[in-house]
């Protein structure tokens, strides 16, 4: 099935473009056309309905006149040299005018218009139009077949909004179509408008077409129905309204029928209804760029995705509530309501009663306010008179806006998102409603409010970027945890010095959240550099992040993954270069939904067994990955070497090194005989060591290392303790520093006699981890000086491997393994490898 809108119509050439993808479709499948009249022909004639109304005949037949020409000149234009079908076509062109011209004139002289008639008047240019079309596709070597809707579509008597008769339409349908068929023809068929019990033409309500369209598919069991039209889909708000507004690549059935009920004039409010049942797919192209995919319906429902997909609205409203303390608690009143409503066909766009019961809030068409208002006056003409109901008032020009999409169901918070957004935009919400399948928020504003209150929405759910979403190949959102020395050098290396490695990949990578001990700051759609550095400021000067204007308070940074993953978010990486405790609770959210992890911070791998098992499994379960390098040896390749081992299937035996730059620096300031406590005292000065210098030199941190490697590499002794000699008791974490190094000075003496000790025998200590399959030991041992170990400078690291292969000649890893830029590098280097795995063909 494939629906053509006015625009798609709107001239020969036009109509030439759309017989060429019919041609196209008609390769291989069946195709039924359904077209609209040529763009505003429908318009024309209401115009020209108005003008007969009011009594000018003249100015009325020179508007049909108008269109007569147009369709004329497309005719010219499609068939220069005429022929037997031109020609038919000609002659049908003028008996409608001819109609059209009788009925105007009859119009005026009675000087009233039935709705009947006003049918017959308006569906004349789907009329015109299809014959048009038929010209083109008889030109692309098709055989097409005209027909008239109002001759086999049947529906009720509500002219101008008329209901197809379900089953017995279907019959009829069929009965019309299949013949042509299995002719082999290509019927092309009259949108908008079908036939009333008793004959009489009928249409489907503005835009209509798209339900024609939708209803012979369901009765023909199509495969498929396209509807052609002048954006490229189903847009996240009416373009006009907002600019940067985003084609949706695809929406359930649902979300599409709330959005057309609620004004997104690209599809016909009832388009969903034939379709949904039979889950015939239909999709929404781009006629005049007909190589974009469009937006496909269909009842797939992708749960992750952006809570809100698009924000529409309708114009035209009034807002009609019904006010008195005396209705609380009495049952039936809204039923009244709404019956002496239906009472009067008026339908009813939106109902909201506050939970007190003191008022009910209706939204009705501005047209028909004043009957509704009058209806509840009279239905309610006691209450009124005994003030248990005090006023019915009634407040025009109001607007709908509406906020759809499945995502939003059990997803909390997304209605105060609503609010707060439209509250600080000033935009004045006068009546609130969330259906109870919270698919939808709509909310009544002053209609003049409209345009600001949907790109208030727009923007609070970043739809402006649901292109850039999970399927768009060079998006990469980062949600950074920790925002101290390394989070720091690490956003200033993606911002300015490395933004070519991103460049050089294809990437498009965007902080989206900045999170400390605090709270948060998120951006979906990026946080710009002038944010990231306020932030940044902000925090060496000691403020936290949830004190910045747009600041989030949480108790624990798995709040922050939850909020920015309400978001649709690019391939989003959350990146943990904080020291916090509990990052594995964001770990695990992020994983479960959909997001890969980085990490510097070794806690949420080395601390508790469970834990490292439970991430792990989660993750597998989720096919996300996770990233660990500068845990272990900042940004050397050392847990890149391991997996590499492992991968190709080799054994690992041992992993022995030294960790820790801190200690490596003091294992070389005690060589050269400096004093166990200066030494200290001088890379606490130089910032060599962490904020409390008992993780480094209780060796925790080095533990922490060497467990990660056991655990990775699989070894059975990653479930034992590791046995652990520091250089002191990690019973002194927290004490004041003075305290730490009046207790460092008592070992001084200790430290020298080791040093002198293995210098007796040629060798030196050094801070060494062991990894092995049954155990791990960590904790200074002395070492040839001529060894790889014994040779290592200052802060630099190593590891060494032996392995099945690596055995007899080891393999080495060294190098700078401390400090801030580059343990920030090797978090870089993990964005990027998860970056690139996740990179689509
Ligand atoms: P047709 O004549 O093809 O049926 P319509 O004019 O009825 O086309 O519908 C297409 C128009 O709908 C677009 O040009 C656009 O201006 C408007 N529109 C309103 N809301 C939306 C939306 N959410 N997505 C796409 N288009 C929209
Ligand atoms: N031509 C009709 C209208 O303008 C129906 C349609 O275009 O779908 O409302
Ligand atoms: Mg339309």
């Amino acid at each position: 099935m494939h629906k053509f809108g006015g625009t798609s119509v709107g001239d020969a050439q036009r109509m030439l473009g759309d017989a060429t993808l019919i041609a196209k479709a008609a390769e291989g499948a069946q195709i039924v056309v359904v077209a609209s009249a040529m763009t505003k022909v429908t318009d024309g004639l209401i115009q020209a309905t108005d003008e007969a109304i009011t009594g000018d005949r003249r100015a009325s037949l020179q508007t049909i006149a108008g269109l007569l020409k147009r369709h004329e000149e497309a005719l010219d234009t499609l068939a220069p040299n005429g022929g037997p079908h031109a020609d038919g076509v000609r002659t049908e062109l003028n008996t409608i005018i001819n109609e059209l011209s009788d009925l105007m004139g009859a119009v005026v002289l009675l000087g009233e218009l039935t709705p009947r008639t006003r049918d017959r008047i308006i569906s004349s240019g789907e009329k015109m139009s299809i014959r048009l079309l038929a010209i083109a596709l008889a030109k692309a070597g098709l055989q097409p077949v005209t027909l008239d809707a109002d001759t086999f579509l049947e529906t009720d008597d509500q002219f101008g909004e008329a209901n197809p008769l379900g089953v017995v339409a279907d019959r009829t349908i069929r009965a019309a179509l299949t013949p042509h068929l299995q002719a082999g023809a290509t019927p092309v068929v009259t949108g908008f408008c079908g036939i009333a019990p008793d004959g009489a033409t009928t249409t489907l309500g503005r835009g209509g077409s798209d339900y024609t369209a939708t209803l012979l598919a369901s009765a023909l069991d199509a495969d498929e129905v396209t509807i052609w039209t002048d954006v490229d889909g189903v847009f996240s708000a009416d373009p006009r309204v907002v600019p940067d507004a985003r084609c949706v690549d695809q929406l359930n059935y649902r979300e599409a029928a709330e959005l057309s009920f609620y004004g997104a004039k690209v599809l016909h409010q009832r388009t969903m209804i034939p379709v949904t049942r039979k889950q015939i797919p239909v999709r929404t192209r781009n006629s005049f760029n007909p190589t974009a995919a469009g937006t496909l319906v269909n009842d797939r429902y992708t749960p992750g995705s952006h809570p809100v997909k698009a924000i529409s609205a309708i114009k035209g409203q009034a807002l009609v509530s019904i006010e008195g303390k005396g209705m609380s608690g009495v049952p039936g009143i809204a039923a009244r309501v709404f019956r002496c409503l239906a009472d009067q066909k008026i339908s009813v766009t939106m109902i909201s009663q506050s939970s007190s019961e003191a008022s009910i809030s209706l939204v009705v068409p501005a047209i028909e306010a004043p009957a509704a208002a009058a209806a509840l006056k009279s239905e309610f003409r006691t209450d009124l008179s005994h003030g248990d109901i005090e006023e019915i008032v009634v407040e025009p020009s109001v607007g709908l806006v509406a906020c759809v999409g499945l995502g939003m169901a059990h997803v909390p918070g997304v209605a105060g998102r609503v609010f707060a957004s439209l509250g600080q935009a000033c935009v004045n919400v006068l009546a609130i409603a969330q259906g109870s399948t919270e698919l939808n928020i709509s909310l009544a504003v002053s209609e003049n409010e409209i345009p600001l209150a949907v790109r208030t929405l727009h923007d609070e759910f970043a739809l402006h970027r649901m292109d850039t979403g999970a399927d768009r190949p060079d998006g990469l959102d980062l949600m950074l945890l920790g925002c101290g020395s390394i989070g720091r050098a690490l956003i200033e290396q993606i911002i300015d010095r490395h933004v070519h490695v991103f460049e050089r990949f294809g990437l498009r990578v965007r902080i989206v959240s900045l999170a400390d001990r605090s709270g948060y700051i998120l951006e979906p759609a990026g946080l710009n550099r002038e944010q990231l550095y306020a932030a940044m400021e902000h925090k060496k000067a000691g403020g936290k992040l949830s004190s910045l204007d747009d600041g989030i308070a949480t108790t624990g940074p798995a709040q922050m993954v939850e909020a920015a993953l309400e978001y649709r978010l690019s391939r989003p990486i959350l990146v943990d270069i904080s020291d916090s405790d509990v990052a594995h609770e964001a770990f695990m959210a992020a994983l479960a939904r959909g997001c890969d992890v980085a990490t510097a911070n070794k806690k949420p791998l080395a601390d508790d067994m469970g834990v490292f098992e439970s991430l792990q499994s989660t993750a597998e379960a989720h096919g996300r990955i996770i990233r660990a390098e500068a845990t272990v040896g900042a940004g050397l390749p050392v847990v890149d070497t391991l997996e590499m081992l492992l991968a190709t299937g080799d054994t690992i035996q041992q992993a022995r090194g030294c960790l820790s730059g801190t200690l490596g620096y003091l294992m070389a300031a005690l060589e050269d005989g400096t004093r166990f406590s200066e030494a200290v005292r001088t890379a606490v000065g130089l910032g060599y060591t962490e904020p409390d210098p008992v993780a480094d030199l209780s060796g925790v941190d080095v533990a922490r290392k060497a467990t990660i490697l056991a655990r990775l590499a699989g070894m059975p002794s990653a479930e034992q303790p590791v046995e652990l000699v520091g250089l002191v008791d990690a019973s002194h974490s927290g004490i004041p520093i003075e305290e730490l190094f009046a207790h460092l000075e008592t070992l001084d003496e200790e430290f020298e006699a080791k040093v002198k000790a293995a210098a007796a025998e040629g060798n030196v200590l050094r801070f060494v981890a062991e990894v092995k399959p049954d155990r791990i030991t960590v904790g200074p041992i002395s070492v040839p000086k001529n060894s790889p170990l014994g040779g290592l400078q200052g802060s630099d690291n190593m590891i060494v491997f032996k392995s099945d292969r690596y055995n007899d000649r080891p393999l080495v890893v060294t190098g700078p393994g401390a400090g801030i830029d580059v343990t920030a590098m090797g978090v870089l280097g993990d964005i990027i490898r998860i970056a690139a795995e996740r990179r689509q063909p």
